[in-house]
Protein backbone atom coordinates (compact mmCIF):
# COMPACT_ATOMS: atom_id res chain seq x y z
CA UNK A 1 0.00 0.00 0.00
CA UNK A 2 1.69 3.35 -1.32
CA UNK A 3 -0.29 5.48 1.12
CA UNK A 4 1.68 6.31 4.81
CA UNK A 5 0.91 4.32 7.39
CA UNK A 6 -0.69 7.31 9.68
CA UNK A 7 -3.46 7.54 7.46
CA UNK A 8 -4.93 4.81 7.16
CA UNK A 9 -7.80 3.38 9.45
CA UNK A 10 -7.93 1.04 11.93
CA UNK A 11 -10.67 -1.09 9.54
CA UNK A 12 -7.33 -0.96 7.03
CA UNK A 13 -4.73 -1.10 8.90
CA UNK A 14 -5.85 -4.51 11.00
CA UNK A 15 -5.57 -6.82 9.01
CA UNK A 16 -2.12 -5.54 7.11
CA UNK A 17 -0.88 -5.92 10.90
CA UNK A 18 -2.69 -9.60 11.27
CA UNK A 19 -0.96 -10.53 8.11
CA UNK A 20 2.70 -9.12 9.47
CA UNK A 21 2.71 -6.92 6.12
CA UNK A 22 3.69 -3.52 8.69
CA UNK A 23 4.46 -4.34 12.57
CA UNK A 24 3.21 -2.24 15.01
CA UNK A 25 7.01 -0.55 15.96
CA UNK A 26 6.33 1.15 12.34
CA UNK A 27 2.82 2.42 12.78
CA UNK A 28 3.38 3.50 15.97
CA UNK A 29 6.60 5.00 15.26
CA UNK A 30 4.87 6.55 11.98
CA UNK A 31 2.52 8.41 14.42
CA UNK A 32 5.43 9.53 16.27
CA UNK A 33 6.86 11.25 13.77
CA UNK A 34 3.99 13.00 12.70
CA UNK A 35 3.22 14.36 15.86
CA UNK A 36 6.72 15.70 16.08
CA UNK A 37 6.36 17.14 13.23
CA UNK A 38 3.03 18.60 12.74
CA UNK A 39 1.75 18.79 16.83
CA UNK A 40 3.65 21.78 17.52
CA UNK A 41 1.04 23.93 15.07
CA UNK A 42 -2.17 21.61 16.19
CA UNK A 43 -1.17 21.60 19.73
CA UNK A 44 -3.62 17.71 20.55
CA UNK A 45 -1.35 16.52 22.63
CA UNK A 46 -1.13 17.21 26.36
CA UNK A 47 1.57 14.49 27.33
CA UNK A 48 3.48 12.02 24.44
CA UNK A 49 4.83 9.07 25.81
CA UNK A 50 7.30 7.71 22.84
CA UNK A 51 9.10 5.46 24.91
CA UNK A 52 6.47 3.70 26.39
CA UNK A 53 4.49 3.80 22.86
CA UNK A 54 6.97 2.16 21.25
CA UNK A 55 7.43 -0.63 24.59
CA UNK A 56 3.57 -1.69 23.98
CA UNK A 57 4.36 -1.75 20.21
CA UNK A 58 6.99 -4.36 20.85
CA UNK A 59 4.40 -6.37 23.49
CA UNK A 60 1.53 -5.82 20.49
CA UNK A 61 4.15 -7.28 18.24
CA UNK A 62 4.56 -10.86 20.33
CA UNK A 63 0.89 -11.03 20.64
CA UNK A 64 0.37 -10.95 16.89
CA UNK A 65 2.88 -13.59 16.28
CA UNK A 66 0.84 -15.33 18.84
CA UNK A 67 -2.36 -15.45 17.24
CA UNK A 68 -4.06 -13.56 19.91
CA UNK A 69 -5.47 -10.65 18.33
CA UNK A 70 -8.64 -8.22 18.47
CA UNK A 71 -9.17 -5.52 15.54
CA UNK A 72 -7.34 -3.26 17.85
CA UNK A 73 -4.06 -5.29 18.32
CA UNK A 74 -0.76 -2.94 17.35
CA UNK A 75 -3.22 -0.26 16.90
CA UNK A 76 -1.80 3.29 18.06
CA UNK A 77 -4.35 5.47 19.85
CA UNK A 78 -5.46 9.14 21.77
CA UNK A 79 -6.88 9.26 24.89
CA UNK A 80 -8.72 12.47 26.07
CA UNK A 81 -7.06 13.40 29.29
CA UNK A 82 -9.75 12.91 31.69
CA UNK A 83 -9.85 9.31 31.12
CA UNK A 84 -7.26 7.60 33.68
CA UNK A 85 -4.28 5.38 32.67
CA UNK A 86 -2.29 4.09 34.98
CA UNK A 87 1.35 5.53 35.21
CA UNK A 88 0.78 7.93 32.29
CA UNK A 89 -0.25 11.59 33.67
CA UNK A 90 -3.64 12.22 33.26
CA UNK A 91 -4.36 16.64 34.09
CA UNK A 92 -7.92 17.03 32.99
CA UNK A 93 -6.05 20.18 31.33
CA UNK A 94 -6.06 21.51 34.87
CA UNK A 95 -3.10 23.26 36.88
CA UNK A 96 -4.94 21.22 39.71
CA UNK A 97 -3.83 18.36 38.41
CA UNK A 98 -0.42 19.02 36.33
CA UNK A 99 1.37 16.54 37.92
CA UNK A 100 -1.34 13.91 38.32
CA UNK A 101 0.24 10.03 37.58
CA UNK A 102 -2.64 8.01 38.22
CA UNK A 103 -2.45 4.71 40.06
CA UNK A 104 -4.65 2.76 38.18
CA UNK A 105 -6.44 2.47 34.90
CA UNK A 106 -9.74 3.51 34.18
CA UNK A 107 -11.90 0.57 32.74
CA UNK A 108 -12.05 1.90 29.04
CA UNK A 109 -8.19 2.09 29.44
CA UNK A 110 -7.89 -1.29 30.90
CA UNK A 111 -9.65 -2.96 28.34
CA UNK A 112 -7.88 -1.09 25.47
CA UNK A 113 -4.80 -2.71 26.82
CA UNK A 114 -6.17 -5.58 27.14
CA UNK A 115 -7.45 -5.64 23.44
CA UNK A 116 -3.45 -5.12 22.64
CA UNK A 117 -3.97 -1.67 21.44
CA UNK A 118 -1.03 0.94 22.39
CA UNK A 119 -1.41 4.66 24.15
CA UNK A 120 0.26 7.34 21.94
CA UNK A 121 -0.26 10.10 24.82
CA UNK A 122 -3.32 12.26 25.96
CA UNK A 123 -4.94 14.82 24.47
CA UNK A 124 -5.97 18.18 25.12
CA UNK A 125 -9.16 19.23 26.02
CA UNK A 126 -11.25 22.36 27.74
CA UNK A 127 -10.23 21.96 31.87
CA UNK A 128 -12.23 19.08 33.13
CA UNK A 129 -14.40 19.30 30.08
CA UNK A 130 -15.82 22.08 30.49
CA UNK A 131 -16.37 24.16 26.92
CA UNK A 132 -17.14 23.80 23.43
CA UNK A 133 -13.93 25.20 21.72
CA UNK A 134 -10.29 24.05 23.61
CA UNK A 135 -9.82 27.25 24.93
CA UNK A 136 -10.29 26.28 28.43
CA UNK A 137 -7.19 24.24 28.23
CA UNK A 138 -4.75 25.55 31.03
CA UNK A 139 -2.17 24.25 28.60
CA UNK A 140 -3.03 26.34 25.69
CA UNK A 141 -6.10 26.09 22.85
CA UNK A 142 -5.96 23.37 20.31
CA UNK A 143 -6.43 24.49 16.87
CA UNK A 144 -8.85 23.30 14.40
CA UNK A 145 -6.74 21.30 11.31
CA UNK A 146 -8.59 22.79 8.16
CA UNK A 147 -8.01 26.18 9.55
CA UNK A 148 -5.71 26.99 12.77
CA UNK A 149 -7.21 30.12 13.24
CA UNK A 150 -10.63 28.20 13.64
CA UNK A 151 -11.71 26.21 16.89
CA UNK A 152 -11.62 22.44 16.64
CA UNK A 153 -14.73 21.86 19.17
CA UNK A 154 -14.64 20.86 22.44
CA UNK A 155 -14.09 19.58 24.97
CA UNK A 156 -12.86 16.88 23.17
CA UNK A 157 -10.63 19.36 20.55
CA UNK A 158 -7.38 17.33 20.93
CA UNK A 159 -8.86 14.26 20.46
CA UNK A 160 -10.74 15.23 17.35
CA UNK A 161 -7.61 17.18 15.93
CA UNK A 162 -5.44 13.97 16.31
CA UNK A 163 -7.97 11.96 14.78
CA UNK A 164 -8.49 14.51 11.73
CA UNK A 165 -4.84 15.23 11.24
CA UNK A 166 -3.71 11.67 11.42
CA UNK A 167 -1.37 12.02 14.62
CA UNK A 168 -3.50 8.55 15.86
CA UNK A 169 -5.71 5.95 14.51
CA UNK A 170 -8.77 6.60 16.61
CA UNK A 171 -9.18 8.22 20.15
CA UNK A 172 -11.77 7.48 23.51
CA UNK A 173 -13.02 10.55 24.90
CA UNK A 174 -16.42 11.84 27.01
CA UNK A 175 -19.37 13.58 26.10
CA UNK A 176 -21.28 14.92 28.82
CA UNK A 177 -23.19 18.00 26.43
CA UNK A 178 -21.82 17.06 22.76
CA UNK A 179 -17.88 17.05 23.58
CA UNK A 180 -17.58 14.36 20.88
CA UNK A 181 -19.78 15.21 18.58
CA UNK A 182 -19.30 18.82 18.13
CA UNK A 183 -15.83 18.33 18.27
CA UNK A 184 -15.67 15.32 15.78
CA UNK A 185 -18.15 17.81 13.21
CA UNK A 186 -15.68 20.38 13.28
CA UNK A 187 -12.68 18.49 12.52
CA UNK A 188 -14.98 16.56 10.07
CA UNK A 189 -14.10 12.67 11.50
CA UNK A 190 -16.77 10.58 13.54
CA UNK A 191 -18.11 10.78 16.94
CA UNK A 192 -20.37 8.47 18.91
CA UNK A 193 -21.35 9.03 22.41
CA UNK A 194 -23.26 5.86 23.36
CA UNK A 195 -26.52 5.40 25.59
CA UNK A 196 -25.90 6.45 29.30
CA UNK A 197 -24.93 3.25 30.72
CA UNK A 198 -23.62 1.45 27.58
CA UNK A 199 -20.11 1.86 28.79
CA UNK A 200 -17.90 2.09 32.08
CA UNK A 201 -17.11 5.47 33.73
CA UNK A 202 -14.86 4.08 36.58
CA UNK A 203 -11.82 6.15 36.08
CA UNK A 204 -13.15 9.04 34.07
CA UNK A 205 -12.81 12.32 35.94
CA UNK A 206 -16.44 12.85 36.77
CA UNK A 207 -18.03 15.84 35.32
CA UNK A 208 -21.56 16.12 35.52
CA UNK A 209 -22.54 12.71 36.47
CA UNK A 210 -25.47 11.90 35.49
CA UNK A 211 -24.60 12.83 31.97
CA UNK A 212 -21.31 11.89 31.22
CA UNK A 213 -20.91 9.16 28.55
CA UNK A 214 -17.59 7.71 27.00
CA UNK A 215 -17.36 7.17 23.69
CA UNK A 216 -15.16 7.20 20.28
CA UNK A 217 -13.55 10.00 17.80
CA UNK A 218 -12.45 7.83 15.03
CA UNK A 219 -11.84 8.28 10.86
CA UNK A 220 -14.69 6.39 9.42
CA UNK A 221 -18.01 4.19 11.18
CA UNK A 222 -16.40 1.02 10.93
CA UNK A 223 -13.74 2.09 13.35
CA UNK A 224 -16.54 3.51 15.02
CA UNK A 225 -18.28 -0.01 15.35
CA UNK A 226 -14.57 -1.38 16.26
CA UNK A 227 -13.89 0.88 18.90
CA UNK A 228 -16.90 0.95 20.26
CA UNK A 229 -17.06 -3.00 20.54
CA UNK A 230 -13.49 -2.74 22.68
CA UNK A 231 -15.24 -0.69 25.08
CA UNK A 232 -18.70 -1.32 25.68
CA UNK A 233 -20.26 -3.37 28.46
CA UNK A 234 -21.36 -4.03 31.68
CA UNK A 235 -18.48 -3.05 34.53
CA UNK A 236 -18.98 -3.80 38.39
CA UNK A 237 -16.98 -0.64 39.21
CA UNK A 238 -19.61 1.41 37.44
CA UNK A 239 -23.19 1.33 39.23
CA UNK A 240 -24.25 3.26 36.57
CA UNK A 241 -23.37 0.96 33.84
CA UNK A 242 -26.38 -1.62 32.12
CA UNK A 243 -26.17 -5.25 32.61
CA UNK A 244 -27.14 -6.18 28.97
CA UNK A 245 -26.19 -8.17 26.00
CA UNK A 246 -23.69 -5.77 23.66
CA UNK A 247 -24.47 -6.52 19.77
CA UNK A 248 -21.82 -7.47 17.49
CA UNK A 249 -21.73 -3.80 16.07
CA UNK A 250 -19.52 -5.34 12.61
CA UNK A 251 -22.80 -6.57 11.75
CA UNK A 252 -24.30 -3.48 11.45
CA UNK A 253 -21.93 -2.68 8.75
CA UNK A 254 -22.95 -2.60 5.23
CA UNK A 255 -26.73 -2.74 6.10
CA UNK A 256 -29.42 -1.69 4.27
CA UNK A 257 -31.99 1.33 5.38
CA UNK A 258 -34.94 0.69 2.76
CA UNK A 259 -37.90 1.78 4.82
CA UNK A 260 -35.99 3.01 7.66
CA UNK A 261 -38.08 6.23 9.40
CA UNK A 262 -35.87 9.15 10.14
CA UNK A 263 -36.97 11.04 12.51
CA UNK A 264 -36.90 15.28 11.62
CA UNK A 265 -37.65 17.32 14.82
CA UNK A 266 -38.59 20.73 13.23
CA UNK A 267 -37.19 22.97 16.25
CA UNK A 268 -33.95 21.81 15.28
CA UNK A 269 -33.98 23.30 11.75
CA UNK A 270 -35.29 26.58 12.33
CA UNK A 271 -33.82 29.92 13.47
CA UNK A 272 -30.38 30.44 13.75
CA UNK A 273 -29.24 27.78 11.62
CA UNK A 274 -26.31 28.74 9.20
CA UNK A 275 -27.33 28.60 5.81
CA UNK A 276 -24.71 26.92 4.65
CA UNK A 277 -25.17 23.98 7.80
CA UNK A 278 -28.90 23.56 6.51
CA UNK A 279 -27.50 22.88 2.85
CA UNK A 280 -25.13 20.30 4.01
CA UNK A 281 -27.70 18.61 6.25
CA UNK A 282 -30.50 19.04 3.93
CA UNK A 283 -28.40 17.17 1.08
CA UNK A 284 -27.46 14.45 3.39
CA UNK A 285 -31.05 13.71 4.53
CA UNK A 286 -31.70 13.47 0.78
CA UNK A 287 -29.12 10.95 0.51
CA UNK A 288 -30.44 8.85 3.09
CA UNK A 289 -34.04 9.33 1.20
CA UNK A 290 -32.52 8.46 -2.20
CA UNK A 291 -31.16 4.76 0.23
CA UNK A 292 -34.80 4.55 0.53
CA UNK A 293 -35.26 6.07 4.12
CA UNK A 294 -38.30 7.67 4.70
CA UNK A 295 -38.29 11.14 6.59
CA UNK A 296 -41.16 11.89 9.02
CA UNK A 297 -41.73 14.91 10.50
CA UNK A 298 -41.21 14.93 14.75
CA UNK A 299 -41.53 17.64 17.16
CA UNK A 300 -39.70 18.14 20.53
CA UNK A 301 -41.46 20.69 22.29
CA UNK A 302 -39.15 21.06 25.10
CA UNK A 303 -36.26 22.12 23.06
CA UNK A 304 -36.16 25.62 24.32
CA UNK A 305 -35.28 24.72 27.49
CA UNK A 306 -32.48 22.49 26.88
CA UNK A 307 -29.64 25.00 27.30
CA UNK A 308 -30.73 26.54 30.11
CA UNK A 309 -31.64 22.57 31.95
CA UNK A 310 -28.13 21.60 30.94
CA UNK A 311 -26.63 24.52 32.26
CA UNK A 312 -27.80 24.18 35.60
CA UNK A 313 -27.83 20.43 35.88
CA UNK A 314 -24.20 20.36 34.41
CA UNK A 315 -22.31 23.00 36.48
CA UNK A 316 -24.35 21.85 39.60
CA UNK A 317 -23.00 17.98 39.26
CA UNK A 318 -19.90 19.75 38.95
CA UNK A 319 -19.28 21.94 41.71
CA UNK A 320 -20.30 18.79 43.82
CA UNK A 321 -17.55 16.29 42.24
CA UNK A 322 -14.80 19.25 42.33
CA UNK A 323 -15.09 19.56 45.66
CA UNK A 324 -12.46 16.83 45.84
CA UNK A 325 -9.60 18.97 44.23
CA UNK A 326 -9.20 20.14 48.04
CA UNK A 327 -4.68 20.68 47.90
CA UNK A 328 -4.77 17.61 50.33
CA UNK A 329 -6.03 14.74 49.00
CA UNK A 330 -4.22 14.88 45.64
CA UNK A 331 -2.96 17.54 43.01
CA UNK A 332 -1.74 20.97 43.41
CA UNK A 333 -1.61 22.60 46.95
CA UNK A 334 -1.04 25.81 47.10
CA UNK A 335 2.54 26.47 49.06
CA UNK A 336 2.37 29.75 50.65
CA UNK A 337 -1.65 28.81 52.59
CA UNK A 338 -0.84 29.82 56.29
CA UNK A 339 -3.83 27.11 57.56
CA UNK A 340 -6.37 25.43 56.36
CA UNK A 341 -9.39 27.99 54.73
CA UNK A 342 -6.19 29.90 53.04
CA UNK A 343 -5.37 26.29 51.79
CA UNK A 344 -8.45 25.43 50.22
CA UNK A 345 -9.39 29.01 48.69
CA UNK A 346 -5.79 29.53 47.52
CA UNK A 347 -5.04 26.43 46.08
CA UNK A 348 -8.74 26.46 44.30
CA UNK A 349 -8.53 29.64 43.14
CA UNK A 350 -5.20 29.19 41.64
CA UNK A 351 -5.76 25.80 40.56
CA UNK A 352 -9.30 26.29 38.27
CA UNK A 353 -9.13 28.44 35.28
CA UNK A 354 -12.26 31.19 35.28
CA UNK A 355 -14.79 28.64 33.52
CA UNK A 356 -14.30 26.19 35.90
CA UNK A 357 -14.50 28.56 38.72
CA UNK A 358 -17.42 29.75 36.87
CA UNK A 359 -19.32 26.54 37.00
CA UNK A 360 -18.57 25.75 40.58
CA UNK A 361 -20.10 29.10 41.37
CA UNK A 362 -23.17 28.65 39.39
CA UNK A 363 -23.59 24.92 40.60
CA UNK A 364 -23.34 25.75 44.01
CA UNK A 365 -25.68 28.33 43.79
CA UNK A 366 -28.46 26.31 42.21
CA UNK A 367 -27.91 23.42 44.78
CA UNK A 368 -27.96 25.80 48.30
CA UNK A 369 -30.41 26.13 50.89
CA UNK A 370 -33.61 28.01 49.30
CA UNK A 371 -32.33 27.61 45.78
CA UNK A 372 -32.34 24.22 45.00
CA UNK A 373 -36.03 23.93 44.59
CA UNK A 374 -36.42 26.80 42.28
CA UNK A 375 -32.90 25.62 39.99
CA UNK A 376 -31.66 22.00 40.28
CA UNK A 377 -34.59 20.40 41.10
CA UNK A 378 -37.26 22.45 38.81
CA UNK A 379 -34.10 21.31 35.65
CA UNK A 380 -34.45 17.57 36.97
CA UNK A 381 -38.24 18.13 36.30
CA UNK A 382 -37.63 20.26 32.75
CA UNK A 383 -35.37 17.19 32.35
CA UNK A 384 -38.27 14.61 32.41
CA UNK A 385 -39.84 16.73 29.88
CA UNK A 386 -37.35 16.62 27.78
CA UNK A 387 -36.71 12.91 27.42
CA UNK A 388 -40.30 12.35 27.18
CA UNK A 389 -39.98 13.99 24.17
CA UNK A 390 -37.47 11.65 22.69
CA UNK A 391 -39.01 8.91 23.55
CA UNK A 392 -42.50 9.94 21.77
CA UNK A 393 -40.56 11.06 18.71
CA UNK A 394 -38.63 7.84 18.94
CA UNK A 395 -41.59 5.95 18.85
CA UNK A 396 -42.15 7.04 16.03
CA UNK A 397 -38.98 6.52 13.73
CA UNK A 398 -35.86 4.30 14.22
CA UNK A 399 -33.32 8.02 14.38
CA UNK A 400 -33.61 11.36 14.35
CA UNK A 401 -31.44 13.38 12.25
CA UNK A 402 -30.50 17.22 12.88
CA UNK A 403 -27.34 19.28 12.86
CA UNK A 404 -24.45 19.11 14.90
CA UNK A 405 -23.88 22.88 15.77
CA UNK A 406 -25.70 25.37 14.55
CA UNK A 407 -22.36 27.19 12.70
CA UNK A 408 -19.07 25.36 11.03
CA UNK A 409 -16.19 26.20 13.39
CA UNK A 410 -15.84 29.60 15.39
CA UNK A 411 -12.47 31.63 15.05
CA UNK A 412 -10.41 31.21 18.17
CA UNK A 413 -10.89 34.05 20.59
CA UNK A 414 -14.37 34.84 19.06
CA UNK A 415 -16.52 33.77 21.71
CA UNK A 416 -13.99 33.83 24.72
CA UNK A 417 -15.75 36.70 26.46
CA UNK A 418 -19.41 35.36 25.97
CA UNK A 419 -19.85 32.59 28.03
CA UNK A 420 -23.45 32.76 26.75
CA UNK A 421 -22.85 32.86 23.08
CA UNK A 422 -20.81 29.72 23.72
CA UNK A 423 -23.31 28.06 25.48
CA UNK A 424 -25.77 28.34 22.79
CA UNK A 425 -23.65 26.74 20.48
CA UNK A 426 -24.38 23.25 22.38
CA UNK A 427 -28.26 23.42 21.49
CA UNK A 428 -27.85 20.83 19.26
CA UNK A 429 -25.94 18.21 21.21
CA UNK A 430 -27.01 18.61 24.83
CA UNK A 431 -30.20 16.97 24.73
CA UNK A 432 -29.04 13.81 24.04
CA UNK A 433 -27.07 13.56 27.41
CA UNK A 434 -30.50 15.01 29.33
CA UNK A 435 -32.32 12.14 28.02
CA UNK A 436 -29.49 9.59 28.05
CA UNK A 437 -29.73 8.08 24.42
CA UNK A 438 -26.71 7.63 21.89
CA UNK A 439 -26.04 10.03 19.21
CA UNK A 440 -23.61 10.23 16.25
CA UNK A 441 -21.93 12.61 14.29
CA UNK A 442 -21.00 12.02 10.83
CA UNK A 443 -19.34 14.31 8.19
CA UNK A 444 -21.43 15.47 5.82
CA UNK A 445 -19.93 18.90 3.87
CA UNK A 446 -17.26 21.34 3.99
CA UNK A 447 -18.60 24.97 4.29
CA UNK A 448 -17.39 27.53 1.36
CA UNK A 449 -14.59 28.40 4.16
CA UNK A 450 -13.45 25.29 3.66
CA UNK A 451 -14.55 23.89 7.09
CA UNK A 452 -16.07 20.81 8.24
CA UNK A 453 -20.11 20.49 8.86
CA UNK A 454 -21.58 17.12 10.56
CA UNK A 455 -24.82 15.29 10.85
CA UNK A 456 -25.96 13.92 13.85
CA UNK A 457 -28.19 10.93 14.30
CA UNK A 458 -29.85 10.39 17.36
CA UNK A 459 -31.02 6.45 18.31
CA UNK A 460 -33.31 4.95 20.77
CA UNK A 461 -31.94 4.10 24.81
CA UNK A 462 -28.97 1.38 24.14
CA UNK A 463 -29.97 0.86 19.92
CA UNK A 464 -26.74 2.03 18.87
CA UNK A 465 -25.94 -0.40 16.13
CA UNK A 466 -29.22 1.33 13.74
CA UNK A 467 -26.94 4.16 14.94
CA UNK A 468 -24.21 2.47 12.96
CA UNK A 469 -26.37 0.84 10.55
CA UNK A 470 -27.56 4.51 9.16
CA UNK A 471 -24.24 6.60 9.37
CA UNK A 472 -22.64 3.68 7.75
CA UNK A 473 -25.24 3.50 4.99
CA UNK A 474 -24.73 7.28 4.50
CA UNK A 475 -20.64 7.04 4.96
CA UNK A 476 -20.93 4.08 2.24
CA UNK A 477 -22.61 6.49 -0.66
CA UNK A 478 -20.49 9.64 0.65
CA UNK A 479 -16.89 10.81 -0.21
CA UNK A 480 -17.34 13.25 2.94
CA UNK A 481 -15.34 10.86 5.47
CA UNK A 482 -12.24 10.64 3.04
CA UNK A 483 -11.55 14.49 2.68
CA UNK A 484 -8.58 15.35 4.34
CA UNK A 485 -7.26 18.51 5.75
CA UNK A 486 -4.11 20.12 4.14
CA UNK A 487 -0.81 19.87 6.66
N1 LIG B 1 -19.92 22.21 25.88
C1 LIG B 1 -20.61 21.58 26.96
C2 LIG B 1 -20.13 22.15 28.27
O1 LIG B 1 -19.36 23.04 28.22
C3 LIG B 1 -20.41 20.09 26.90
C4 LIG B 1 -19.10 19.64 27.39
C5 LIG B 1 -18.96 18.15 27.42
O2 LIG B 1 -19.69 17.42 26.76
N2 LIG B 1 -18.04 17.69 28.25
O3 LIG B 1 -20.49 21.72 29.31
Amino acid sequence: MSEPLYSLTIGQLSPLLHQGEVSPQEVTQACLDRIAALDGQLNSYLTVDAESALTQARQAETRLRSGEVTPLTGMPLAIKDVIVTQGLRTTCASRILSNFVPPYDATVSAKLRGAGAIFLGKTNMDEFAMGSSNENSSFGAAHNPWNRDYIPGGSSGGSAVAVAADLCLGSVASDTGGSIRQPAAHCGVVGFKPTYGRVSRFGLVAFGSSLDQIGTITKDVTDCALLLQAIAGYDPKDSTSVNLLVPDYAQSLNQEIWGLKIGIPQEYYGAGLDAEVAAAVQQALDTLTSLGAELVEVSLPHTDYVVATYYLIAPAEASSNLARYDGVKYGYRDPEAKNLLELYNQTRSQGFGAEVRRRIMLGTYALSAGYYEAYYQKASQVRTLIRRDFEAALARCAVLATPVTPTPAFRIGEKVDDPLAMYMSDIFTLSANLAGIPGISVPCGLSSQGLPIGLQLLGRHFDEATLIQVAHAFERHTDFHRAKPRL
